[in-house]
């Protein structure tokens, strides 16, 4: 029970207030994101020991975890071991077998347990059939084991215990009720939920599995729900909007001017938009496409399409490199239509931005694209009628809420070259169209992909030379990797890598150097040269992941690629093989650990992004995925957006019928939703407004 008795108790209470809680412990608790009893009364397992199946000795599973029952059959006294450690074995057994069990330096436990007495070990059985061993199990009896047969198992840190935490979340739960309970009582009636103490204590505390399924599933429902109405809420799209209105036109026309015919899978995506924006509400439609499947030109069509109906366009692009290489590829093809193109990013100088300004404000100007730059608050449209983001998990959701706000209502098309898991796009989007493009232009062939390891070097360049030789360019991508603790020095490193390529492994071939510390127009003029030719190999940092378009470039070379995410290293392959000549990606690294190596050979068993984006989602989890920061999602406690599909559908649905009855949430019963949905995104505060 807690100390101070003094003091009531309230969810804001620091942990220390805990019996057997001082400052180290507290300290502690706070690596693990604990300050508050709030904190820890949800700080949930992570699985659970199930000491109701427990193993006969012969059953069990060897070098296993696992529970065996068994009687004490001999207890002799413990010995001291040379080097002064103490032992103490003993030895169990049931019907059939026995099993020795050995304690080092914890005599007590050994001494606690009676002769005759049934008991449950919890650990590693090792030997053969005729020798069993346990080595410092824990134990429970079953009485214990009646009152609670499954045992959390607490994420931990240094110094904290798993079982040290259970102990404080014990002496807790007879106030669980402390904690609010966002779930209005109508909800718990209506989806059949654990009112949230119940929960608490049944997921820390299950009496059956049924239980801990139970409570794990209110637990993911409330934070998926306050997720979906905070989404909900940023998004802020009157649920009577129109969009844009737009008329039929025949996109043959459109067709004819390109140099090549789109693929099946192009024309779908470009129907579907289209017929979003005929329907009379506003577009809101993701199309998904594996790098170089050709989303650009959907862009273009789309913006075509919208133009001819009389209205402006925007397209929106990450980088400032990518949004200029949109520029030079669409602007001359839209010129055939008269369609005004304008690049607008954060080097654009003061004259022509107020011109593009005021291009934009008296309609003359029929597509603006652009880099953030778009979303600052004096660019204003005469009639915005369809907004374009590419690469779309570059930005925040909020971002995008912003760039809808610059008109009404206007149709919304996301580009997005890493495939989005069906639930995180929901979870993202909303109710979001998808559109995929499951179709790459003709001719494009596999791009071949290695991972190796240092070993390798020598004959890596042996082959960079061999491919330069045939007029062939060649990318080499370097993560930046510093000192511990310190920010790593993009320019410094890159450099004198490119310096040391350039001087003793290349100094036949020309090498040119792009970092995130150049100025826009160096770093143009840099991919400008090498798009032309001028250089033969391209030593950079992830600034070229993006949409980057060099068809002569046909092979990657990524460094420490362990350093990447999958997802990443896919994007980065995928600036290879545009082109006629076959392509390669080659991954070095030094890695001895199995599970990065596991993850390396993903990439060169599989060119599909979408199976790649998957594989990353379930190594990483999706707050690693996008980056915190760039979805700007908050971090889930328990819910798991690659997995728990059904219950966000589920959340979805109540969200969606709450928004409609109580939009701002003011109903006095949904007052502690509300608290809720503000406490988990006050992070990022603004959004919601
Ligand atoms: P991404 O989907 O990665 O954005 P892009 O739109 O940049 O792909 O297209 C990649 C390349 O394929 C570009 O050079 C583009 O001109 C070309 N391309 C696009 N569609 C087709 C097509 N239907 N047939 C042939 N080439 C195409
Ligand atoms: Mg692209």
């Amino acid at each position: 029970m807690p100390t101070e008795n003094r003091t009531t108790l309230t969810p804001d209470t620091p942990v220390r207030y805990l019996k057997g809680v001082g400052p180290k412990t507290a300290e502690r608790f706070e690596k693990l994101g604990i300050v508050t009893l709030a904190d820890l009364l949800c700080h949930y397992p992570r699985r659970y020991i199930d000491f109701s199946k427990p193993y006969s000795i012969a059953e069990a599973p060897a070098d296993t975890e696992c529970v065996v029952k068994a009687e004490v059959f001999a207890k002799p006294g413990g010995r001291i071991l040379p080097g002064g450690r103490r032992m103490e074995r003993i030895t169990a057994g049931d019907d059939v077998s026995s099993l020795e069990i050995t304690w080092f330096n914890n005599p007590y436990a050994a001494q606690k347990l009676q002769l005759g007495q049934e008991y449950y070990f919890q650990g590693i059985v090792t030997g053969g059939m005729l020798r069993r061993q346990m080595v410092n199990p824990q134990v429970r009896t079953a009485e214990q084991i009646k009152a609670s047969p499954f045992e959390a198992v607490y994420p931990q840190t240094e110094g904290l215990t798993s079982n040290a935490i259970a102990k404080c979340v014990r002496q807790l739960l007879p106030h669980a009720e402390l904690l609010p309970d966002p779930l209005p009582p109508e909800m718990l009636a209506k989806y059949r939920l654990l009112s949230k103490a119940d929960a608490v204590r049944a997921i820390h505390c299950p009496a059956t599995e049924e239980q801990a399924y139970a409570a794990r599933r209110r637990l993911i429902y409330e934070e998926l729900l306050v997720l979906q109405l905070g989404i909900g809420r940023m998004k802020n799209r009157g649920a009577a909007a129109t969009g844009a209105p737009m008329r039929l036109a025949d996109p043959s026309l459109f067709w004819a001017s390109l140099p090549f015919s789109p693929t099946g899978a192009q024309r779908r995506a470009i129907a579907d938009a289209v017929e979003d924006m005929v329907s009379g509400k506003p577009m809101n439609r993701l199309c998904q496409g594996d790098v170089g499947s050709g989303k650009t030109m959907v862009a273009a069509a789309c913006i075509w399409f919208a133009v001819e109906n009389g209205w402006q366009t925007a397209l929106m692009a990450p980088t400032e490199i990518l949004a200029r290489q949109h520029y030079q590829g669409l602007a001359p093809l839209l010129a055939r239509f008269s369609i005004r193109c304008a690049l607008l990013t954060g080097s654009t100088r003061a004259k022509e931005r107020r011109e593009i300004l005021a291009g934009l404000a008296d309609g003359t100007i029929d597509l603006c694209i652009g880099t953030h730059a778009l979303l600052t608050e004096d660019v204003q449209y005469q009639k915005l009628g369809l907004v374009v983001t590419d690469e779309q998990h570059r930005f925040g959701v909020n971002q995008r809420a912003a760039l809808s706000q610059k008109a009404e209502d206007p149709h919304m098309l996301v580009l997005s070259a890493t495939p989005i898991p069906r639930t995180l796009a929901l979870v993202i989007y909303g109710d979001l169209d998808v559109s995929v493009i499951d179709e790459l232009p003709p001719g494009r062939q596999k791009v071949d992909t290695f991972a190796l390891g240092e070993s390798y070097r020598p004959r890596v360049q042996a082959f960079i030379r061999k491919l330069a030789a045939a007029g062939q360019q060649i990318f080499i991508v370097c993560p930046l990797v510093g000192e511990a603790d310190q920010i790593p020095d993009e320019r410094k490193a890159v450099t004198a890598y490119a310096k040391q390529l350039q001087e003793q492994v290349f100094p036949d071939l020309r090498v040119a150097v792009l970092h995130g510390k150049m100025k826009p127009k160096e770093k143009e003029k840099v991919m400008a040269a090498f798009a032309a030719g001028e250089s033969d190999i391209l030593v950079s940092t992830t600034v070229v992941e993006v949409g980057v378009d060099v068809p002569n470039a046909t092979c990657m070379v990524v460094e420490n690629a362990d350093r990447f995410g999958l997802s990443q290293l896919h994007q980065l392959r995928g600036r290879v093989g545009r082109g006629k000549a076959k392509s390669y990606c080659i991954l070095l690294s030094d890695s001895q650990n199995e599970e990065t190596r596991a993850r390396l050979k993903v990439m060169t068993q599989t060119n599909d992004g979408f199976r790649i984006s998957q594989e990353d989602l379930r190594l990483r989890g999706p707050g690693d995925f996008f980056g915190q920061r760039q979805h700007g999602l908050p971090a889930m406690k328990i819910a798991d957006l690659s997995c728990d599909m059904r219950l966000l559908d589920e959340a979805q649905t109540a969200a969606r019928q709450l928004m409609e009855r109580d939009p701002e949430l003011t109903d006095p019963a949904h007052r502690p939703l509300r608290r809720r949905i503000r406490q988990l995104f006050d992070t990022n505060a603004d959004m919601l407004n």
